[in-house]
């Protein structure tokens, strides 16, 4: 006979729970902390977000060029410093969240805050090129100062149109012997200082109007070619060394010898957990006014993670600054004590 015992999660309130501790997320606890509303922030992934993963920031007042890690870590020092408390550990497994009770259930706990911030942001998309599962994380690399330290002195490729395409171009040039910038227009949608200075860095190379096919392995094709076999002995086999691209005037195919394809190429909202609940647009992310309200009564989203035109560290911060300013006006309603 199996005994199961199944432990009743704590309830607790809280005024207010924000979900994400990038940008936005901890800017929002900047400002609740400060407004005497004691937020919670959870967390999943790196604290920081996709700053924390970003090689260079040279955009963002007050710091002509500081790393992502340290600008993430000035910002979780702040919040910190004002007494929030991020729960790094504790998954969110379900949010329920109505115009009435709201409850983010997660794998120790049940809360149910008077509001909910969402600064969820956004995962980089995928290449989708026939190869990409098989060498992610053995050649297919999506944030260059995580990865790019292992290609030094070699030969690295980057994919994308935008300034952290060419940004971490910049960055993997100062490792890798030589970058190739691989881009299907015949120009990039970056900012012209950083793209000027991609233009004038030698050992960047940029292909125009060039399409990224798949990537490969030369010796696993030579040994399936000559023995059938499918090279998984190969340790080399296991990563790949070229990259297959396609003029797009002309639709000529060619091979280019390259250790690894980082790739930028816009990214896809984190709102898995709101399916259902919150009003999402066509594309997943959640739609959200200059008030950063949503269609739920007292959830409130910030950052990358809802509609708008551009996804920036400022204009997610911002974002986070107004949710927490919006949620304190709905809190003080809610509780009566405006
Ligand atoms: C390589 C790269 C370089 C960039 N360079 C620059 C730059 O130089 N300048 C600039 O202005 N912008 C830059 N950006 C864009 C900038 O980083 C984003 O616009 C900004 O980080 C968005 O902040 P955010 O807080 O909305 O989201 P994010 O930074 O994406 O943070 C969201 C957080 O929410 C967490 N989360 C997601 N789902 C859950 C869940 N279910 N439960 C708990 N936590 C969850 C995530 O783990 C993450 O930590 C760059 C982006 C990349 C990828």
């Amino acid at each position: 006979m199996h005994i199961v015992f199944i432990m009743e999660k704590k309830i607790i309130e809280k005024k207010l729970i924000i979900i994400g501790a990038g940008p936005a997320g901890l800017t929002a606890a900047i400002y609740a902390a400060r407004a005497g509303l004691d937020p919670l922030v959870l967390e999943k992934g790196i604290v920081g977000g996709q700053v924390a993963v970003s090689s260079i920031v040279e955009n963002y007042p007050g710091f002509n060029s500081i790393s992502g890690a340290e600008l993430s870590a000035k910002m979780r020092g702040h919040a910190q410093s004002l007494g929030v408390e991020i729960d790094e550990f504790d998954e969110i497994e379900r949010a329920e969240l109505s115009d009435g009770i709201k409850r983010i259930i997660t794998e120790d706990k049940i809360y149910e805050p008077t509001a909910v911030i969402i600064a969820t942001g956004a995962v980089p998309k995928p290449l989708l090129v026939r190869n990409e599962a098989r060498f992610r994380g053995k050649g297919i690399h999506y944030c260059a100062l995580c990865d790019g330290a292992a290609y030094k002195g070699k030969t690295v490729g980057v994919v994308g149109g935008g300034s952290a395409a060419v940004e971490e171009a910049l960055y993997l040039s100062n490792i890798a012997e030589k970058v190739i910038m691989i881009r299907r227009k015949s120009s990039f949608h970056a900012e012209k200082a950083i793209l000027e200075r991609a233009e004038r860095t030698p050992n960047i190379k940029i292909l125009y109007n060039t399409d990224l096919i798949d990537v490969g392995n030369s010796a696993d094709e030579d040994s399936r070619g000559s023995n059938g076999s499918n090279g998984s002995n190969s340790n080399s086999a296991d990563f790949l060394d070229y990259a297959l691209v396609a003029d797009t005037l002309t639709l000529e195919e060619r091979k280019i010898p390259l250790s690894a394809v980082f790739t930028y190429i816009g990214s896809a909202p984190r709102t898995e957990l709101l399916r259902g609940s919150v009003e999402l647009d066509k594309y997943g992310y959640i739609e959200a006014g200059d008030d950063m309200r949503t269609s739920v009564e007292g959830v409130f989203a910030a950052g990358d993670v809802r509609t708008k035109k551009y996804r920036q560290i400022v204009t997610a911060v911002s974002d986070g600054a107004i949710a927490a300013l919006s949620a304190e006006k709905y809190i003080m309603q809610k509780t009566g004590k405006n």
